[in-house]
């Protein structure tokens, strides 16, 4: 296979890098201290074109491909990892499954706001009781004569503090057959937002109560039957956290190999201590491992949804490496790396997150071990 980009590739790269470097780099730290979403940001991401740029121009997007997006996000997060999340917010989130199944209404409605880094929309996929196991969720979409009225709760949202809108996760009926999706919007009537909840990597989040919201039909997003289409949507948030942890443990790892060129101890600069070289060397080798199971599953997605199987590889890859490069690269800063006003230490927690989110380790690795099988390994307790 060959990962060559193309003299537009390049150019694209190196744009990114050039605005980043300029515009973003001397606020990163500040960034990362910061738990509010960056508004100005998304604006100038979406000013530059880098929201919906494997969306089709018609939609208002970029009509490139994805591994266009995973250029731009990870050239922004090598250089302010915090600013990264506008980019999966305008590519690689909820958008991208909402712009792969919306109608032509539903994109009017919506996708422009999104588009221009004005608004996010937030995913409620996990309830309290249905977490790693999604598809035992219980929030409710029960027809009403006009429509649907949807019941339940879900927890742990990205944006769901900052959200105008949500794409819920709901259940029409029993079984996997039964789930599909819906649109609510914040302020709708029997929706409420509890209080906001911190993660230890900075993101807020808040519990969603949904109490007979109704739902009309033109806001039913993927209707009953639509679990996997819906996945296949979720794959592209699943690069998205890959490209992320990647590019967080190379913004951790220049920094750690700039301080260890020039931090001195035992009268000598720490890069000539074997013990530290092996370090960088097993950092090198993991992430540049990971970032080639990343591009293989962008690249054979082209403009469209990528393989499950690549995606788990990949996801579980990256995030690996990114967590363990940002973890080998704290301890080559010290105390330095611990502090806060190190963005290394911010790059550990948000590669942390991301082994729990949008598929956790263990269940990427389920997914991977069926297919090594090629049978599936059923999670439940089989039936009396
Ligand atoms: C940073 C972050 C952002 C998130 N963003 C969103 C979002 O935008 N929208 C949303 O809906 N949710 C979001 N989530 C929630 C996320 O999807 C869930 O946390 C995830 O699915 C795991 O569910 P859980 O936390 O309930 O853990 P559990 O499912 O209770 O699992 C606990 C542990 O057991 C392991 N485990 C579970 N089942 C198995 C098994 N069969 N085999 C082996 N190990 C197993 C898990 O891997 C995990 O380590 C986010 C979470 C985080 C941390």
């Amino acid at each position: 296979m060959d990962f060559t980009l193309s003299s537009e590739q390049h150019l694209f790269q190196e744009t990114v890098r050039r605005f980043a470097a300029n515009e973003l780099a001397a606020g990163a730290a500040a960034r990362a201290r910061n738990p509010a979403y960056p508004w100005d940001v998304a604006r100038r991401m979406a000013a530059m074109g880098l929201m919906g740029i494997a969306l089709p121009e018609e939609d208002g997007g970029m009509g490139g491909t994805l591994l266009d997006s995973i250029l731009a996000i990870q050239a922004v997060a090598e250089i302010c990892p915090r600013s990264a999340d506008t980019i999966q917010a305008g590519n690689f989130g909820p958008v991208r499954t909402f712009a792969e199944f919306a109608t032509r209404e539903q994109k009017a409605r919506y996708l422009g706001p999104i588009l221009r880094g004005e608004a996010v929309i937030s995913l409620g996929m996990t309830e309290p009781e249905a977490g790693s196991a999604v598809t035992d969720l219980q929030t409710s979409a029960t027809p009403d004569g006009e429509g649907f009225r949807v019941n339940g709760t879900k927890v742990f949202g990205t944006h769901s503090t900052e959200a105008q809108v949500f794409l819920v996760y709901v259940r029409f009926g029993p079984g996997l057959d039964g789930i599909g999706s819906v649109l609510i919007e914040k302020g709708a009537p029997g929706f409420t937002i509890g209080q906001p909840s911190a993660f230890m990597n900075g993101e807020t989040w808040a519990q969603l109560y949904f109490d007979d919201v109704h739902v009309a039909p033109q806001d039913v997003l993927i209707g009953p039957g639509g679990f996997r289409k819906q996945i296949s949507g979720f794959n592209v948030e699943r690069l998205g956290n890959a490209a992320r942890a990647v590019a967080a443990g190379r913004h951790a790892f220049n920094i750690a190999r700039d301080h260890a060129l020039h931090r001195r101890q035992f009268g000598r600069p720490l890069c000539e201590f074997q013990g530290i070289q092996w370090k960088f060397a097993e950092m090198a080798m993991k992430l540049e491992a990971a970032q080639l199971l990343l591009m293989r599953a962008a690249v054979n997605a082209g403009p469209g949804l990528p393989n499950a199987n690549e995606t788990a590889l990949a996801k579980l890859a990256c995030n690996e490496a990114g967590f363990f490069a940002a973890n080998e690269a704290l301890q080559v800063m010290g105390a330095m790396g611990f502090s806060e006003e190190s963005t290394v230490q911010y790059c550990l927690r948000r590669t942390r997150g991301w082994m729990i989110a949008g598929g956790s380790a263990e269940i990427l690795k389920n997914r991977i071990a069926e297919d090594v099988f090629g049978r599936s390994f059923p999670q439940r307790p089989p039936r009396s």
